[in-house]
């Protein structure tokens, strides 16, 4: 069993097929345009850009920032290397502060402690689609002019307080990499909700040519205006994308079911102080992005995970937190003490968990895991 299973319907071969008839592969194709809008209105954005990786729209973002040698990030270590070299890439240096071992997230009440007179913004990552504490995050960032970028790449469809991730912060970056719920095989999205920022934005996504004005016929021919890169995607992969879009809630909802199925089977074994679960804060609605579980150790951990491998489950552990691996030591520092972060990924395991999966499969690996722990006294 894997642990994911990208989402495939016949529509996506449909809309596909749609772009291949039409001649026109390149980017901000008729798909592309519609995934923009939906996503402006379901999560209420001023703009949505599509772009050709997660990675691509934080580095977008460290643009559009205009970071550069010697500013400072504020950002957790417990993430993916892109939520730092999107930065480290512009000659930033990063400070990494402690997660909280309750939603594995940048802990808010560390980030004070963390800023200098270089910090030029935050960079909240909600881990498994489990959003940050966004107010407090935000009121900080107020107060000492900082920027702050969603590193929402596993939050599509996620809620604080009632509102989407992605529209907290002044820039929200997501992934449609095929291993998030949504995805365009390889793909991202860059998001704001300040008009002052589409101008800018789409020169940065469009080479640092003005080439979107001229395609919407404002000017009559386009030049080079500024920096920029070559980040926005084929409609190809749009098209894959607005296929699964169409159905986003119902992906959403099969993935909750499966994710609370998860939970009850588990429960008993939790009670029984054998493994922990997630136990997350009642103001946040996360999209099942990822189920894990907390083991004693890191050896517990790896007994489990080759008895699982031995069952054919593919269960896998996560980041090896950033600022002990050789180019976070080079590009940043952590600030404070280092209480959760290395000992939490250390315990924390994922089962696998997909669009369609079926309660047997969750079954199954609930029992080999309950047989794991079986014969072990407490
Ligand atoms: C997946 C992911 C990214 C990168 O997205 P890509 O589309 O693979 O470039 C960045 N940050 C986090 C937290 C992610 O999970």
């Amino acid at each position: 069993m894997r642990l994911n299973v990208p989402v495939h319907m016949e529509s996506e071969t449909k809309y596909i097929q749609d772009v291949l008839d039409s001649g026109v592969l390149s980017g901000d194709g008729r798909y592309t345009k519609l995934c923009h809008k939906w996503i402006e209105k379901r999560f209420q954005l001023c703009k949505c850009l599509l772009t050709t990786s997660g990675t691509a729209a934080l580095e977008m973002a460290a643009l559009l920032c205009d970071i550069h040698e010697g500013d400072e990030i504020i950002m957790p270590s417990y993430t993916f290397v892109s939520t730092a070299n999107a930065f480290v890439l512009r000659g930033a240096r990063i400070k990494f502060v402690d997660i909280r071992p309750d939603t594995m997230n940048m802990d808010e009440n560390l980030i004070e402690n963390a800023i200098t007179e270089k910090t030029k913004a935050i960079v909240p990552v909600h881990y498994a689609g489990v959003a940050c504490e966004m107010d407090k995050i935000n009121e900080i960032a107020k107060q000492d002019h900082l920027f702050v970028i969603e590193d929402a790449a596993q939050a599509f469809m996620s809620k604080y307080k009632g509102k989407y991730c992605g529209s907290f912060g002044d820039f929200g970056c997501f992934s449609f990499h095929e291993t998030k719920n949504y995805t365009m095989g390889e793909g991202g999205a860059f998001c704001f909700t300040e008009g002052k920022w589409i101008e800018k934005a789409e020169v940065i996504r469009e080479k640092g040519t003005n080439r979107s004005k001229f395609f919407r016929g404002e000017i009559d021919k386009y030049s080079w205006v500024d920096k920029g890169s070559s980040y926005l995607p084929s409609d190809i992969n749009a098209a894959l994308l607005y296929a699964q879009l169409e159905i986003a809630d119902e992906i959403n909802q099969n993935r909750k079911e499966s994710w609370d199925y998860y939970y009850k089977q588990l429960h008993d074994l939790e009670q029984k102080g054998y493994l922990e679960l997630a136990h997350y804060p009642s103001h946040i609605e996360h999209n099942s992005h990822m189920f894990w579980i907390k083991t004693q150790d890191i050896w517990e951990r790896e007994k489990l995970i080759s008895h699982l491998k031995k069952n054919n489950i593919f269960a896998v552990f996560h980041y090896i937190p950033l600022h002990s691996a050789s180019a976070g030591r080079k590009y940043g520092e952590f600030v404070g003490e280092d209480v959760y972060t290395t000992k939490e990924s250390e315990r924390i395991l994922r089962l696998p968990l997909y669009y369609g999966m079926k309660q047997t499969e969750i079954d199954f690996v609930c029992q080999k895991i309950e047989e794991f722990y079986g014969g072990k006294p407490i």
